[in-house]
């Protein structure tokens, strides 16, 4: 695929702004359990300054991905990322996945994440991530009917491509280059170990080195309350810095990897 100015290949940095709602849609008691949530709580709180501190210095804009009743309920830290210059998409209104939900509570999902974001911040959403990328056979349709230009779910390709009969482009993206797949934690998943930032580390770079190499789009998927502890900074600002330092990377926003990739109208 033909990058901008001659680029070999593009990056996008995504966040996916959680905070609590995803907590409290993967567990039925999580409403009951503040130390489960307070986990999520410190995505808005304290994680969001810290991780566009990091983009500020490199210059790399970012898409953060914020489910409606995030915008609701943490208006502060949206408002943070959208006066850094950064794009704010679609999310969900609630973190529930589009594959368990009925089609008519799929496109209310839809409709109130849309109202949410406007009303409380007049963002006009024009992409969509589904919570936990699961979307519905029914998902790309529904984006169409209502507006959306791009999705970012789906695990088919390295390059963004239209869906047939919409004005859908899909950024593809992967586990391998998700936070959550090498940090995730819980009181419930006590079975698994937390990865240690080299191993996380040395699989997006090998990841995002394969990529470039192949001219494709490589998509990360932090979530600030994973990405944003402490102990990961450096290692966010190494990912940060790697896309910024290398002149054949185009970087940018969602929306503007999706508007290239549609091509002239
Ligand atoms: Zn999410």
């Amino acid at each position: 695929m033909e990058w901008p100015s001659g680029a070999r290949s593009a990056s996008c940095l995504t966040f996916d702004l959680d905070a609590d709602e995803v907590w409290l849609a993967e567990e039925s008691s999580a409403a009951r359990r503040p130390g489960l949530l307070s986990q999520g709580v410190y995505g808005p709180r304290v994680a969001v300054p810290l991780v566009l501190d990091v983009l500020r210095r490199y210059g790399v804009p970012a898409t953060f991905f914020v489910p409606g009743r995030v915008a609701e309920r943490y208006p502060h830290a949206v408002r943070q990322v959208l006066d850094a210059g950064h794009e704010v998409a679609h999310h969900g209104y609630t973190h529930r996945s589009p594959a368990g939900l009925t089609v008519h509570e799929e496109e209310e999902e839809l409709v109130r994440g849309l109202e949410a974001l406007r009303a409380t911040h007049g963002v006009t959403a024009r992409g969509y991530r589904a919570p936990s990328w699961d979307v519905s056979p029914r998902t790309v349709e529904l984006l169409h009917r209502h507006g959306l230009v791009y999705a970012s779910n789906l695990m088919a390709d390295i390059v963004p491509y239209r869906h047939p009969g919409t004005e859908v482009v899909e950024l593809p993206v992967h586990w391998t280059l998700d936070d959550a797949a090498h940090f995730w934690f819980a009181q419930t998943s006590w079975s698994r170990k937390i990865a240690t930032n080299e191993e996380a580390g040395a699989i997006w770079q090998a990841e995002a080195a394969g990529i470039d190499r192949l001219g494709g789009l490589c998509v990360h998927t932090f979530h600030p309350q994973i990405i944003g502890r402490p102990g990961r900074l450096e290692l966010l600002e190494l990912i940060v810095r790697t896309v910024a330092e290398n002149d054949a990377v185009w970087s940018a926003t969602a929306g503007e990897i999706a508007d290239w990739a549609r091509g002239p109208e």
